[in-house]
């Protein structure tokens, strides 16, 4: 686990049972692309800041945020407004 100060930040591992009440498929091997570098990888091998609500993926080539994932009292929510595709 990495400190930036702010929040933990581990790897999108640390993501996965957060996604995996979103999503049926295995989240983790999922490759997603990102928008800002058009870098690809798997949705495991990107960095996570844990916040109190769930978790901010980032791209770890340019930092990029990817993915945000939270679960409220009103819903579970996902923005991947940051990513080009997702493919399982
Ligand atoms: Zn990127």
């Amino acid at each position: 686990m990495i400190e930036n100060g702010l929040a933990p930040i581990l790897d999108g591992n640390a993501a996965a049972g957060l996604l995996q009440d979103i999503f049926v498929p295995e989240i983790t091997t999922a490759q997603i692309q990102c928008a800002a570098c058009g870098s690809a990888a798997a949705v495991g091998s990107l960095r996570m800041y844990a916040v109190p609500m769930g978790a901010v993926l980032r791209c770890t080539h340019c930092d990029g945020v990817l993915m945000r994932a939270v679960h409220t009292p009103v819903g579970r929510w996902l923005e991947m407004s940051g990513a080009r595709y997702l493919r399982f």
